[in-house]
């Protein structure tokens, strides 16, 4: 977040910093509003309810967040499973896909891919890459995340059936600001690449025009 500061100022973006935030704030709000939806249908299971606590955390946290812009903060991180946090972000986003009439399927071929990370954000990160995948499919889409070991990385696959992205304007995503999208703040990918570079790792896509895109992410696997 220092850097998306740092890149927004040297932008003269400052002022739509607040797009960021609510950007960021809107994915846990819905996915609350998901289960409450749930609930209200008389549907609400008990491990929903961590869910939901863990969802407002996030959004104590991105708070949070705010209060130390401008120190020069240094990442935190920690020693963590690939695996877990796609499978935390998959339970995380199920209950939207679902309300979109989208298929959202989970398949991992490691149980355990260890990684030096802050876990929040690379949770941020694929909670924004699914996100854009159930926004680019309409009904009966289908996205799989997919999750395996290559060349001593973790190599994490969202693949959607969607509409695709048209190759004249692939150039500029991961811009910040930039969406084709009517309520966008085209601040998802920015965050994305910002943090998985980071990270040390890579990030990149392929896409066909009315067929779908696959986001590919590499991070490094802490040696064993
Ligand atoms: P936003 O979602 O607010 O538009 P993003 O930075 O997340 O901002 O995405 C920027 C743009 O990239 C989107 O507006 C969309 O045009 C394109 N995009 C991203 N992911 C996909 C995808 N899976 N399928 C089609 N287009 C995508
Ligand atoms: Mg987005």
């Amino acid at each position: 977040n220092q850097r998306l500061v740092v890149e927004a100022e040297k932008l003269g973006i400052t002022g739509q910093l607040a797009a960021s935030i609510a950007h960021e704030i809107r994915n846990p709000l819905t996915s609350i509003k998901g289960f409450m939806a749930l609930a209200r249908e008389g549907e609400l299971k008990l491990d929903f309810i961590s869910i939901i606590d863990k969802e407002i955390e996030r959004i104590e946290t991105i708070a949070s967040e705010l209060l130390v812009l401008g120190k020069p903060t240094s990442m935190k991180t920690v020693e963590s499973n690939a695996t877990t946090l796609l499978q935390n972000s998959f339970t995380l986003m199920q209950s939207q896909a679902n309300m979109e009439g989208v298929l959202l399927e989970f398949l991992s071929t490691e149980e355990f891919l260890p990684i030096q990370c802050n876990e929040e954000q690379i949770k941020q990160v694929f909670i924004n890459l699914i996100k854009n995948a159930i926004e680019a499919t309409s009904n009966n889409g289908q996205i799989l995340l997919k999750i395996y070991k290559q060349n001593n990385k973790a190599c994490i696959e969202i693949t959607d059936n969607g509409k695709g992205i048209p190759e004249q304007i692939q150039d500029k995503l991961g811009q910040p600001f930039y969406s084709t999208k009517e309520n966008g703040t085209g601040l998802g990918l920015m965050i994305c690449y910002n943090i998985i570079h980071q990270h040390g790792g890579t990030i990149n896509f392929k896409s066909k025009e009315n067929k779908g895109t696959t986001f590919n992410v590499q991070l490094p696997l802490i040696e064993q």
